[in-house]
């Protein structure tokens, strides 16, 4: 049977895989063999007046720009800038106010559309020269001389790579198939996502409320929507509130919303229905293996409260990159070798374990409903660390990243 050979295969088409994808034709150069495995096509872009979709990335500025210069165009009228935060503790008071003005940047972060983000990085890396390739991965098997990897498909087809990308997202199959152990956390949480209209602008300022009942509410600016504003929620709740939320009539969930968030931004209708998704931490001890590499929720799912699962993937794809064009040449080339794939794991250590321990600690200690003292010392704590220079910085970095 004829074998398919590539430099870098990446199993798993969602926005981190394709910017992996796209980083190895920047780093490798035009003659690299790059290709996606994804089991669904890409859908149809969506018309211009469409309503946006319920799911979408709040992308940090970093990430904006290293796409940009990657040659990837997001449609803007799938997109929303968002040049202010505003986050309030569980007694309602403002504890933590952050401007792009601080960080001396235009915005914090642009809100777009899943399939829309997918898309503009899909369509940049096949303009480049990358392959799609429609199936399913179900193994992996070493190569001969142990030089290469060899991809499985359902169809028992095998694709030959110099290294693997393992970007299936958080519920990765090809994981442990490549034998990279994994530790799941389950939150007690799900994350309802839903989009709504509003009677008075947004201002570009994205609103998150820590609710006392241990729930966190976040509001994101959105594109207008049939001429009027709109902004995107994520609320992260107890999986029965979930599916009660999930059930709700429209009214009533604008309700809902409405009084959980004060009434700060004039809801006044839903735009499509709402969808709950599981939240779960999920850690790699070693994210290399032999020829193999997980990347994005693949190897590093997070709670969405800082809104930076996504960006986490994004900084990984950034960092292959680097490594592809200034060392690859070093080692003949090779996109998978031992070298390369020991670097990224230094490199991509404590970045990726600082965001989940900050995203993880955050939600403990907002989650602390039991405890009077934790609760007092989280907004208390948010709002002596939101007067700190330094932690305002430091959040602004990473919002910026
Ligand atoms: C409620 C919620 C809100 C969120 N909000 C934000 C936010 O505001 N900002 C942010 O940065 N992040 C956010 N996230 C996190 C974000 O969704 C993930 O970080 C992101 O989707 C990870 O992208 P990925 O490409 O790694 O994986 P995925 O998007 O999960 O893509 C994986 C792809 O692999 C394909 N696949 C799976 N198995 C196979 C196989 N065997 N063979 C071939 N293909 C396969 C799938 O079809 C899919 O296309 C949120 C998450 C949740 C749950």
């Amino acid at each position: 049977m004829s074998r398919v050979h590539f430099d870098v295969l990446v199993v798993g088409g969602g926005p981190v895989g394709w910017a992996c994808a796209l980083a190895a034709r920047q780093g490798l150069g035009a003659t690299a063999r790059v290709g996606v495995l994804e089991r669904s096509a890409l859908p149809p872009e969506a018309p211009t007046d469409a309503p946006p979709a319920a799911r979408v990335y709040t992308v940090a500025v970093g990430n904006l720009r290293a796409l940009a210069e990657a040659g990837v165009r997001i449609r803007g009228e799938r997109a929303a800038d968002v040049t202010a935060m505003r986050v309030f503790g569980r007694d309602g008071a403002l504890a933590l106010d952050v401007s792009a003005d601080d960080g001396g940047d235009d915005i914090l972060a642009r809100v777009i559309e899943h399939d829309a983000l997918t898309h503009a990085i899909a369509r940049a890396a096949m303009a480049q020269g990358v392959t799609l390739r429609i199936g399913v991965a179900t193994e992996l098997h070493d190569g001969e001389g142990a030089a290469r990897k060899l991809v499985e498909l359902d169809d028992r087809t095998l694709l030959d790579a110099r290294v693997v990308l393992i970007a299936d997202g958080a519920g990765s199959t090809l994981r442990a198939a490549a034998g990279l152990d994994a530790r799941h956390h389950a939150y007690p949480q799900c994350g309802v996502v839903a989009n709504f209209a509003l009677r008075e602008a947004h201002r570009g300022t994205a609103h998150q409320w820590f609710l006392a009942d241990g729930s966190i509410l976040a509001l994101l600016p959105l594109p207008e929507v049939r001429g009027e504003p709109a902004v995107s929620m994520v609320w992260s709740c107890p999986p029965t509130q979930a599916q009660a939320l999930c059930a709700m009539s429209d009214a009533a969930l604008v309700a809902a919303v409405r009084a959980a968030s004060a009434d700060a931004l004039s809801l006044c209708a839903v735009v499509g229905g709402a969808r709950s998704f599981p939240l779960q931490l999920l850690r790699l001890p070693d994210p290399v293996g032999a020829r193999v590499l997980a990347v994005g929720d693949a190897a590093h799912a997070m709670h969405p409260l800082a809104g930076q699962g996504v960006n986490v993937g994004l900084a990984d794809a950034r960092t292959l990159r680097d490594l592809w064009r200034d060392d690859a040449p070093r080692v003949g080339g090779d996109a998978g070798h031992p070298l390369l794939l020991g670097r990224y794991r230094r490199q991509r250590y404590a970045p990726t374990v600082a965001m989940q321990l900050a995203t993880d600690g955050l939600f403990r200690l907002y989650n602390a409903t039991e405890h009077p003292l934790l609760m007092a010392a989280g907004d208390a704590g948010m709002r002596l660390f939101g007067q700190l220079p330094a932690f305002r910085r430091m959040l602004l970095s990473a919002a910026m990243q």
